[in-house]
């Protein structure tokens, strides 16, 4: 893999930038590997890197039914942060965020970590002591977070709803400065090029079709694909929205219902706003993308759903919401909208652990706030399909959870979901 640099740029820019090389292969699937990854989004991309570099297994195929980023990771509205409540949820991804902080060095790609802060505003007495629960909790945790007053949130962000008369009046919010934005395309391709540039191949355009297994353990032994079957020792799957529909075809229910979330971006802006704003009441949420688009989004179409398309219903709600905060925005035009399909299980936490088929190993119950969790994810995940047990960091988030009832309810806890 030949380096990005300042040189690399100037050299190219002399000679018409027709050297550089591809930034990752597309090789016809093997008949066998080591370890298949079912789905090259931004988990399955990065739990490969992590095997090859982490654990020097480099035998491994991301097997992506489209194109890689096509997923949730190249939809989402590209938030980061680690503002959660309990100690589980808050040292994961805390974890991920100090990766995302590191990440542009240890892939030589710049991922555009943009650490703006994410303020989530509060409308009552009681939505503040609720925050202020979530900000101690933090802190304990060793996580940066504030209060804000009234006052203090009008100075840092002053084109929101101040109205005395607003329906939804501010009364504070809580912050998280190192929060922000990371471009997500940028998470993809970044560690798609350092895992192809250690041996992994990535095959798009073939989907997971069947899984073989030994009849007499059970066990994985390979999948059946589009492009024929490939043979394997481990199968991880992280496929998101479509993780029930896999896991089925493995012959195992996850506790996961599938969920459209839509995103919207307006047209360009000078730049209005400088950090990413929220409120868990109006359910919406904004920033300003670098090129100056206003990125939002809110909650999940209320019904479950594998259309990647969204319903106006939403679109409208979390619109309304919008022009609510920054009455403003009424009058700019939205250019885009689009929705993924994210899954959610009944906490609204991921799960991360084995499957009850051996050798298949699950990443998935993201839901809409995965995209944070990409370096986190991948990490552990490969630590868990390396090892064969979990990481310290999730142990809490297998399936065992709801054997056990011991749900970890971080949206009840925070409010919070993207
Ligand atoms: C509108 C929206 C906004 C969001 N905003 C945020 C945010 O601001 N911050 C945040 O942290 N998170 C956010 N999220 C959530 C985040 O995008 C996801 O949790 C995260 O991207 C999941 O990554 P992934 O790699 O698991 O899934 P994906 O990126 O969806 O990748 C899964 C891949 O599996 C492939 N696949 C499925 N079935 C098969 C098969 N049978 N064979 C082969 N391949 C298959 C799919 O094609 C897909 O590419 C948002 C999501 C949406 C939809």
């Amino acid at each position: 893999m030949k380096r990005y640099s300042a040189l690399a740029l100037a050299r190219q820019a002399i000679a018409g930038h027709d050297g550089w090389p591809q930034a990752w292969r597309s090789p016809e699937p093997k008949p066998r590997y080591g370890v298949v990854i079912i789905g090259g989004g931004g988990h399955g991309l990065a739990t490969a890197y992590y095997l090859a570099k982490k654990h020097g297994i480099r035998d491994v195929a991301v097997i992506e039914k489209g194109w890689i980023g096509g997923g949730n990771s190249g939809r989402n509205t590209t938030i980061v942060r680690s503002d959660y409540f309990y100690a589980a949820s808050a040292a994961f991804f805390e974890h991920s965020l100090k990766l995302y902080e590191g990440l542009s060095r240890e892939l030589n790609f710049n991922i555009m970590l943009s650490q703006r802060g994410s303020l989530t505003l509060s409308h009552s007495r009681h939505e503040a002591d609720f925050q202020r629960r979530v900000v101690n909790a933090m802190r304990l945790n060793g996580i940066d977070g504030e209060m804000m007053t009234r006052d203090q949130v009008r100075e840092f962000c002053p084109i929101l709803n101040f109205a005395p008369d607003a329906r939804f009046p501010i009364h504070g919010g809580m912050i998280q400065r190192r929060a922000g934005t990371v471009r997500h395309d940028a998470v993809v391709w970044g560690y798609a090029r350092a895992a192809d540039a250690l041996g992994v191949d990535i095959i798009q355009n073939c989907e997971v079709t069947g899984f073989r297994r030994d009849p007499a353990t059970g066990a994985v032994t390979g999948v059946e694909t589009t492009r024929g079957e490939i043979a394997c020792d481990r199968v991880g799957l992280a496929t998101a929205g479509h993780s029930t529909v896999v896991a089925e075809r493995a012959g195992f229910r996850l506790p996961l219902t599938s969920y459209a979330l839509q995103a919207f971006v307006s047209e360009p802006l000078k730049p209005v706003l400088d950090t990413v704003i929220g409120s868990s009441v109006i359910n919406s949420y904004a920033s300003q993308s670098d090129k100056g688009g206003i990125v939002a989004g809110g909650g999940i179409d209320a019904f479950p759903s594998y259309a990647q398309r969204g319903s106006p219903a939403t679109a409208e709600k979390v619109i309304a919401g919008l022009v609510e905060l920054i009455p403003s925005f009424s009058r700019i035009r939205l250019l885009r909208q689009w929705a993924g399909i994210v899954d959610y299980a009944r906490d609204s936490s991921p799960i991360i652990g084995p499957s009850p088929v051996p050798g298949i190993f699950l990443n998935c119950g993201w839901g809409g706030g995965g995209f944070k969790a990409i370096p986190g994810g991948g990490d552990v995940f490969a630590h868990l399909i390396a090892t064969g047990t979990p990481h310290p960091l999730t142990r809490a988030f297998g399936l065992h959870r709801f054997r056990e009832a011991a749900l970890v309810d971080e949206a009840a806890a925070a409010g919070i979901e993207h």
